[in-house]
């Protein structure tokens, strides 16, 4: 599904990913971890076509197709969601107009006809129930004033309700508080299918007792110097990071 080889990118002149190979099948949700500083953020917004960062070297395939090659909104159309990192407000456009809109958008990429009104709020409903989201959350202006929690149900919301093929989830430095997390979690676990992959990018290893990968990554220095399955997380939190970054540093 996810090819990535190689990938190099930089911000302004500093290069910051330096060689990231990765592949991610249908159904597998991957766990990119590392200190911070290390890239993590930076591979997340390359993938989802943010502006600002300049791929330099290597390739990403997805379902075949070259990745680098399509702007943003077509990776989203392509099924590629990225959540969390700037959950952005929007002042005078609720929830469900934006999510109309950028559901309708998205059919309209892929050849679908438009969702009438009857058909969008069939939908909504549905997904609703799903995650657990309150009417009133997305009949306001999306996430102004929203506190955390509602930010981040509201995001696993506009997940569900987009259907990637591909989430990408950013806890961020920051992280989130323990509710929070059991909203993302139990969405995501929620969503979870044969056919949809996760990245799932964290800096702790609390995410993951919620959302059990199927492998996990250390990202250090702008590449991916060690994988391993679902446990590796386990000896992180235990260990910390410094004995990889000796191993690492070791073998220069
Ligand atoms: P992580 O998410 O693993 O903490 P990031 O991808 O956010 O790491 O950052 C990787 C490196 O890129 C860091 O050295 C950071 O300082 C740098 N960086 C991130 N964003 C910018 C930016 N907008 N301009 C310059 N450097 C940046
Ligand atoms: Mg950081
Ligand atoms: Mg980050």
């Amino acid at each position: 599904m996810l090819s990535i080889s190689n990938l190099q990118a930089s911000i302004g002149d500093k290069q910051i990913l330096k060689g990231i190979n990765l592949t991610v099948q249908p159904g597998e949700v991957h766990a990119i971890m590392g200190p911070n500083g290390s890239g993590k953020s930076t591979l997340a917004n390359v993938l989802a076509g943010r502006e600002d960062y300049t791929v330099t070297d290597g390739s990403v395939l997805f379902d075949g197709k070259d990745l680098l090659d399509l702007s943003a909104e077509q990776r989203a159309a392509e099924g590629i969601f990225l959540a969390f990192q700037y959950p952005i407000e929007i002042p005078g456009v609720s929830t469900t107009n934006f999510l109309k809109t950028a559901l309708n958008e998205i059919r309209k990429y892929r050849g679908q006809t438009p969702l009438d009104a009857v058909q969008f709020l069939k939908l909504m409903k549905e997904r609703m129930k799903l995650v657990s989201i309150d009417q009133s959350l997305l009949s306001r202006s999306l996430n102004e004033g929203f506190s955390g929690g509602e930010k981040k149900r509201n995001e696993i919301f506009q997940m569900a309700m987009l259907e990637p093929k591909l989430a990408i989830l950013d806890e961020t430095d920051s992280g989130l508080d323990i509710d929070a997390l059991r909203i993302v979690a139990e969405g995501v676990n929620k969503l979870r299918s044969p056919e949809r992959s996760a990245i799932v990018v964290t800096h702790y290893q609390r995410l993951l007792d919620y959302i059990v990968p199927d492998f996990v990554h250390v990202l250090y220095k702008g590449r991916i110097v060690k994988s391993g399955p679902k446990e590796l997380a386990y000896e992180l939190e235990e260990k910390g990071y410094d004995w990889i970054i000796a191993e690492v540093e070791a073998a220069i």
